[in-house]
């Protein structure tokens, strides 16, 4: 009987799943998810086709993250009973300032993950929740922690600190970088399909609800647009972006915002829904003729456009630019309103390619534009196939 991995990703109120088969390369079986929970939760189960398995309101048995792991597993033990899940790969927010790969989880790091929460509040506690019901669930499976903030452990000094004083740094109060598992599997594809390109100077624009960008430099991450926490950077379906820290002080001491109002606020009601007034959601807003969805995706793609001039900066140079996530992956409008704009930084699209999102749509390569789809789940795979296998 062959060993399977189960691989979690658990959000504020979702968890995605997904079935491997072990080996080198993983082999996708099945991809699952739970949306809403807590709030009419629903599930659905895909094959490696997508084709559907199972789809279904959980209603009271998705009331929380645990029950909702507990009803996903039944339903792919219903449709795949020859699943023998031999471990369990999580996707961890955070894995503070040592851990810069995936590593097995025993008690001792499940503590020094729990003492990370305060760090990533509204990710790190689901992601913790779900590794102590997968632990209970599995038993005798190898659990791997494969962290957002690893791929960008190595930054060079200058991109890793604030201006703060040093005993903030030393406490760990840094530039963490986030979304590591998508960019780390862009720069995997890179090296498989674009090896010039690996070799080279690439923005990856990970836009989705959450967004940003990375620096890359021969396969590794130099710099990020998120920082301390997952809201820093661009503006994102919901969370802020870039805020001058007087805005934080002035709502708290002169418009009498309590702080977990303001987080509230930051998180959750700014970004393109709190500029729009209309929707987190893009493709909402490119359907719209509200003027103010307009103003909101042109800050959007102002903001993108403007981080990739300061990332250019960084890595002294451009020789790509990946579009990946939701919106980068899907959205014509939004690649074009990015880089119609960057002709002066050697950036060109061809119009027809860039319309039907080939994975190549630069008109000229003097700097390389891709689209590529990411593939959290797969990263997390390899990284469990191989602690499993040693
Ligand atoms: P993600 O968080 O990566 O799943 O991305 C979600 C975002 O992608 C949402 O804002 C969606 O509206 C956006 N998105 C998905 N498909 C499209 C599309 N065809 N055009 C524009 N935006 C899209």
């Amino acid at each position: 009987m062959s060993a399977h991995i189960l691989t979690l990703n658990a959000g504020s109120s979702s968890l995605k799943l997904g079935l491997f088969a072990v080996a080198a390369e993983p082999e996708a079986l099945a991809e699952g998810q739970v949306d809403r929970i807590g709030d009419d939760a629903r599930l659905w189960l895909h094959d490696a086709k997508g084709r559907e398995l199972a789809a279904r309101d959980l209603g009271e048995a998705g009331a929380s993250h645990g029950a909702a792991l507990e009803a996903a597993l039944e339903v792919l033990e219903e449709h795949l009973p020859e699943a023998r899940i031999a471990a369990v790969g999580h996707r961890v927010v955070h894995g503070g300032m040592d851990h810069d790969a995936p590593v097995r989880i025993d008690d001792a790091v499940l503590e020094r993950l729990s003492a990370l929460e305060p760090f990533a509040p509204l990710h790190q506690p689901h992601n913790l929740a779900g590794i102590r019901a997968a632990r209970a669930a599995f038993p005798d499976a190898v659990q791997v922690a494969c962290f957002d903030t690893a791929f960008h452990r190595n930054h060079p000094f200058v991109n890793d600190v604030f201006g703060l004083p040093r005993e903030f740094y030393d406490r760990g109060v840094r530039r963490y970088g986030f979304h590591g598992l998508s960019y780390d599997y862009i720069a995997g594809e890179l090296g498989r399909a674009d090896a010039d390109l690996h070799a080279g100077r690439v923005v990856v624009a990970h836009l989705g609800n959450g967004a940003s960008l990375c620096g890359i430099v021969g396969g590794r991450s130099v710099a990020s647009t998120m920082g301390f926490t997952a809201l820093d950077g661009l503006p994102m379906g919901t969370r802020v972006g870039q805020l001058d820290p007087g805005v934080v002080l002035h709502l708290i001491e002169q418009e009498g915002m309590s702080a977990a109002e303001v987080s509230e606020m930051l998180y959750k009601r700014s970004g393109l829904l709190g500029l729009s007034g209309i929707s987190n959601d893009m493709r909402e807003l490119e359907a719209s003729d509200d003027p103010r969805a307009a103003e909101a995706i042109a800050y959007f793609t102002f903001r993108i456009r403007r981080e990739i001039g300061a990332m250019a900066a960084a890595m002294e140079g451009l020789d790509g630019i990946v579009f990946t996530g939701g919106i980068g992956e899907n959205s014509a409008r939004i690649r074009r309103e990015v880089c119609a704009p960057l002709g002066w930084l050697g950036v060109t699209l061809d119009p027809a390619a860039n319309d039907r999102s080939a994975r190549r749509i630069d008109a000229d390569g003097a700097v390389a534009v891709l689209v590529v789809p990411t593939d959290e789940e797969r990263v997390i795979a390899r990284a469990t196939s191989a602690a499993l296998t040693g």
